[in-house]
């Protein structure tokens, strides 16, 4: 017989599961996250989003947080994340969810195209708690940007400094990081 616990905890891993097929995530994502089963997951991802989870590898490379526009909207969330960790109890995976929702408002609401997704904003926190990225202070506006560790003090961020073939001003589509 189930414990009340495992009641519990089941109900919370379909709680997150729910929360994180409704934002778009893969179900990679789902199997990682929670102690459900496979077979189970397949039923809610298909019950909750309408059709099948699409097939394929999870985006395995740091390198898209590091390509301009996506460094941009990387470094949004992860200061989201970063503030929102630090100031409530949340586990991690709730963290993530809540960052990735305050991103997506932010979007709709400067009506810009939200180039992260669910997925990518889950695998970025995991890049940076293995010590693959990092936020790093931009030494020219001061606002904080993902970066590769052991970025030296004098990095300049993709606002301050657009490469040549971005038009400067309206490109960063108003966005701010500090
Ligand atoms: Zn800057």
């Amino acid at each position: 017989m189930a414990t009340v616990k495992s009641i519990l905890t089941e109900s919370r891993d379909i709680e997150r599961a729910v929360a994180l097929i409704q934002l778009g995530a893969r179900l990679q994502v789902l199997e990682y996250e929670t102690g459900l089963s496979y077979e189970r997951l397949l039923r809610l991802y298909k019950e909750v989003a309408g059709k099948s989870p699409s097939k394929g590898q999870l985006p395995f490379s740091t390198d898209w947080f590091l390509t301009w526009q996506p460094n941009i909207h990387a470094s949004l969330f992860l200061n989201i994340h970063e503030y929102l960790s630090k100031t409530s109890e949340l586990e991690e995976i709730d963290t993530v969810i809540k960052a990735f929702r305050l991103y997506s408002e932010q979007m709709t609401a400067s009506a810009i195209e939200p180039l992260l997704s669910i997925t990518r904003a889950w695998r970025l926190v995991k890049f940076v708690d293995n010590g693959m990225l990092t936020l790093t202070k931009c030494s020219c506006c001061g606002g904080h940007f993902v970066t590769e560790p052991y970025q030296n003090r004098h990095f300049v961020c993709g606002l301050c400094q657009p490469p040549a073939r971005a038009g400067k001003g309206s490109a960063n589509g108003g966005l701010r990081l500090h």
